[in-house]
C-alpha cells in the first residue's frame, strides 16, 4: 500500500481536481482527502475518520453508500457484458429494462428515454433535440433557450452556459449567444420586503413576458428549470410560480425542459418534482438519483409531443445524428435498475419526504431565531440555511468574508459532518441520502448549531 505523504504528493502534482481553486490545492493551502470507503450515509477516508455525509457526496448517493445488491448487479453485468453500443437497435436486458422502469415513474405524456453518461451531456442532448424539433417544424429562427440566474445545468459550453452563475461563466467566454437569463424566483433575496410571495410571482412572470417580448416569441425554443434551484443556493420556488411560468410558455409554444438531476427519482419526497409542483415539461433531465452515483447515467426523457416530430425528421433526414458511444452503458443501466428497485423496496421515497420534513423542522427550530440566521429553507431531503450579517435589515454578508465555507469547515472540524457550502451567497447546504435517520438528523441539526455559534 502507499505511504500517506506519497499519495499527498502525487495528488498535488498530478490531479487536476474539478471546481477547485488549483493554486492553492497546489500550494497545500486546501485538503486533501483520500475516501476508501462508506456505507449508509458515513464514509471513511484513509486517516480512519468516519464523517456524516450529509450532502450524499454531490446529492446524488441517493440509497446511502455500501448497498451490496447494487454492487453485485454492477459486478454480474460486467461479468455477462461490460459493453455493448446501443446504436441502431442494439440494447441489453438491463438498458431495455431501466427505460420501461424509468417511464413508469415518470409524468405522463412522455414517451421515450435517450440515455447518456452526465446531467451535462443530458443538457447537450435536450438542447440539440430542441434545435432539431423546430428545424423540422419549419421555425429555424426558433432556437434560444432561456435559464434563470442561480440555475445549474451542467459545465460543458452550452450547459456552462445555461448555468446562471458567473463562477462558471467568468474567463470561459460563456454564456453563448444563443441562451439568454431570467430573474430567479429567489423570494428571500429577491423580493423587496412589502412584497408578498403571490406580487414576487407576479413580478417574475413579468420579467419573463419582457423578455420574451424584447427578442421575440419566434425566435425563443425553451425554458430551462430545476424545480427547486439547488447548486444555485437550494431555494424551493414560492407557492404557484411554476403553473404561472408554465402559463406563459404555453402562450407563447415554447418547450419546457425540466433539469431533475437533483430532484428526480425521490428527492422532494415525490418520485418527480414536475409532479409535485405542476410542471409540464416536454423534456426531463435526469442523471444523479438515477444510479444513485454507483455508476454514471444520465437520461433525457423525450414527450411523445417531441417524440413525433423526431421521428418525422428520420424519415426527411435518416438516422439522428446523435450518440455517445457510451449511450445506454450496460453497467450503468445494470446499477439503475438495482437503485430502482431498491428505492422501492426501502420505502426511501416516503423516508425522503417523513425525515426530509423533519431535518427541516428541526433545522428550523434550532437555528430560526439565530440573528445571522436569514432563513431555513427547503423541501423533502433538501435543506438550506441562508447567513446574514443583520437580520432585521436584512443586510447580506460581504462574498469575501465566505461565512458558509467556514461553518462548513467547523462542522466537519468538531462533529465530523458533511454539508456543503454553496458556491454563491452564505448558503450552507445539506441533501443527506434517503436513509437518514432520525437520529442522524439530530446529529446534523445540532452539529450546525454548534459550527455556526462557533463562527458567529
Ligand atoms: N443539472 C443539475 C440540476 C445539476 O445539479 C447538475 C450537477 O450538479 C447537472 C445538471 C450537471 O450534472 P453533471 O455534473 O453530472 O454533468
Amino acid at each position: 500500500m502507499l505511504r500517506n505523504d506519497q499519495l499527498e504528493k502525487w495528488d498535488r502534482e498530478n490531479f487536476f481536481h474539478p471546481s477547485t481553486h488549483l493554486a492553492e490545492f497546489a500550494r497545500g493551502n486546501l485538503p486533501h482527502r483520500v475516501v476508501t470507503g462508506g456505507s449508509g450515509c458515513h464514509i471513511e477516508d484513509r486517516d480512519g475518520n468516519r464523517l456524516l455525509d450529509a450532502f450524499a457526496g454531490l446529492y446524488c448517493v441517493n440509497v446511502g453508500y455500501g448497498r451490496p445488491e447494487i454492487a453485485e448487479a454492477i459486478a454480474e453485468q460486467a461479468k455477462e457484458l461490460a459493453y455493448y453500443h446501443a446504436y441502431v437497435g442494439h440494447g441489453t436486458e438491463a438498458s431495455i429494462t431501466l427505460a420501461q422502469m424509468v417511464l413508469d415513474r415518470a409524468p405522463d405524456n412522455m414517451s421515450k428515454v435517450y440515455f447518456g453518461l452526465s446531467g451535462s451531456d443530458a443538457n447537450e442532448t435536450n438542447v440539440k433535440l430542441i434545435w432539431y424539433y423546430n428545424n423540422i417544424l419549419g421555425r429555424p429562427e426558433k432556437k434560444k433557450i432561456i435559464s434563470r440566474w442561480r440555475g445549474y445545468h451542467g459545465s460543458g459550453l452550452m450547459t456552462g452556459s445555461l448555468t446562471g452563475l458567473d463562477l462558471f461563466h467568468k474567463k470561459f467566454d460563456l454564456p453563448l449567444a444563443q441562451v439568454i437569463h431570467t430573474e430567479a424566483p429567489y423570494y428571500f433575496r429577491r423580493a423587496d420586503q412589502t412584497q408578498s410571495e403571490a406580487q414576487f410571482v407576479a413580478h417574475c412572470v413579468a420579467e419573463l413576458e419582457a423578455l420574451i417580448e424584447r427578442e421575440g416569441a419566434d425566435t425563443i425554443a425553451a425554458f430551462i428549470g430545476e424545480p427547486v434551484l439547488g447548486t444555485g443556493g437550494i431555494v424551493p420556488p414560492p407557492a404557484g410560480y411554476w403553473p404561472a411560468i408554465q402559463d406563459v410558455l404555453d402562450k407563447h409554444d415554447i418547450l419546457l425542459v425540466a433539469d431533475e438531476v437533483v430532484t428526480g427519482f425521490g428527492r422532494l419526497g415525490s418520485m418527480f418534482g414536475s409532479d409535485h409542483y405542476g410542471m409540464k415539461p416536454d423534456l426531463i433531465t435526469i442523471a444523479k438519483g438515477l444510479t444513485s452515483a454507483y455508476a454514471p447515467l444520465s437520461g433525457s426523457i423525450v414527450s411523445d409531443k417531441m417524440w413525433k416530430v423526431l421521428e418525422q425528421g428520420t424519415d426527411e433526414n435518416g438516422p439522428i445524428g446523435h450518440g455517445w458511444t457510451y449511450s445506454a452503458h450496460p453497467i450503468g443501466a445494470a446499477a439503475g435498475v438495482a437503485n430502482l428497485r431498491l428505492i422501492d423496496e426501502l420505502n426511501l421515497v416516503q423516508n425522503a419526504s417523513e425525515v426530509g420534513t423533519y431535518l427541516n423542522d428541526t433545522m428550523q427550530a434550532a437555528l430560526g431565531d439565530h440573528p445571522n440566521v436569514g432563513e431555513v429553507r427547503g423541501e423533502g431531503m433538501l435543506c438550506a440555511v441562508e447567513f446574514v450579517a443583520d437580520k432585521g435589515s436584512r443586510t447580506f454578508f460581504d462574498a469575501s468574508q465566505t461565512i458558509g465555507a467556514q461553518i462548513a469547515g467547523k462542522l466537519l472540524e468538531q462533529d465530523s459532518v458533511i454539508a456543503r457550502a454553496m458556491p454563491q451567497g452564505d448558503i450552507l447546504g445539506f441533501a443527506p441520502p434517503f436513509c437518514l435517520t432520525r437520529d442522524e438528523a439530530d446529529q446534523v441539526v445540532g452539529a450546525t448549531l454548534r459550527a455556526v455559534t462557533a463562527v458567529l
